[in-house]
């Protein structure tokens, strides 16, 4: 490990401020990803500004047709909140599949948003339900947000400080895991609401996660399983690793999306 300042935020401004003036600073939420980045020497921040004790940035608000997750909430408070249970719960089942018992304690929504790792699995579920990604700058359209492989759309001095998702008619989320990480080979987030109806594959693709518009042109006509028969996906964008060709990341797609629009009926 190199070393590093340590600075605990006082607030989001008093974050930001630290993260504007000190050159190569990084944001510390759980740490899940960052600390075991730092310890095999694959990152080397010149301070880490740790969000912990902020807590205006822990939360879950349902209103106004949305769901909002503030950016330090922890996969396992998503995972078992009624409120959350009641409007999407889809959200549930997908905090619920992360990982083990200690990143769902650990890990957090913001932190998980913010890396844009190419098989985790909250990008689905932002992508898959048009989420607002809310900085303390703006707002992101999720379209706009999830730029390449770990690449967002965030400014070097901008913090994420809550998703916010508007609640669909029905949703549902399917995931073929990698059973030593539980990430995702191939996860599918399929929902039908105000956005129309939106297909969100995470874990396949080389640019990280993607919309397929072939399918949600085909559930736009018939919301049903059968419709996306035959529907190829080009193979020559897919990750292909020693978990997973990809030629069956492929055709996973087409398998987990079924069930996906299987469960939301
Ligand atoms: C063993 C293991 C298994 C896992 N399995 C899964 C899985 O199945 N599915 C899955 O989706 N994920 C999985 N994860 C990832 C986990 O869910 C964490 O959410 C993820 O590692 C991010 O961790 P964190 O929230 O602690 O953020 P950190 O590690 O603290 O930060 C991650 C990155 O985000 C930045 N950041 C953090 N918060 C913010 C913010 N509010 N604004 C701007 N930037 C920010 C940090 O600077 C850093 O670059 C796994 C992790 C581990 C270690």
């Amino acid at each position: 490990m190199y070393d590093f300042q340590y600075a605990k935020a006082q607030s989001v401004a008093d974050a930001a401020a630290r993260l504007a003036a000190t050159d190569g600073a990084k944001i510390l939420a759980g740490g899940m990803t960052l600390l075991p980045t730092i310890k095999l020497r694959l990152a080397k921040p010149s301070a880490l500004i740790d969000l912990g004790t902020l807590a205006d940035l822990k939360g879950i608000d349902v209103s106004g047709g949305n769901v909002t997750i503030k950016a330090m909430t922890r996969h396992a408070d998503v995972m078992r909140s009624p409120a959350v249970a009641k409007a999407i719960p889809a959200l549930v089942t997908l905090a619920g599949g992360i990982g083990d018992v200690q990143v769902r304690h650990r890990g957090t929504m913001g932190g998980s948003v913010a890396n844009n790792d190419p098989a985790a699995d909250y990008p689905a579920g932002c992508l898959g339900l048009g989420a607002a990604i809310v900085t303390n700058k703006r707002e992101i359209d999720a379209d706009a947000f999830f730029k390449a492989l770990f690449t967002t759309a965030l400014e070097n001095d901008e913090i994420i400080t809550a998703i916010r998702f508007p609640i669909p008619e029905r949703a549902a989320y399917m995931k073929f895991k990698n059973p030593a990480s539980r990430y995702a080979i191939v996860g599918a987030f399929v929902s039908k609401g105000p956005k129309g109806i939106r297909v969100a594959i995470t874990g396949a693709g080389d640019s990280g996660v993607f919309r397929v518009a072939a399918m949600e042109q085909a559930l736009t006509k018939s919301f049903t399983p059968a419709a996306i028969d035959g529907i190829a996906i080009p193979t020559d964008t897919m990750l292909s690793d020693i978990h997973a060709s990809a030629e069956y990341r492929a055709h996973l797609i087409g398998v987990m999306v079924k069930r996906a629009v299987a469960a939301c009926a």
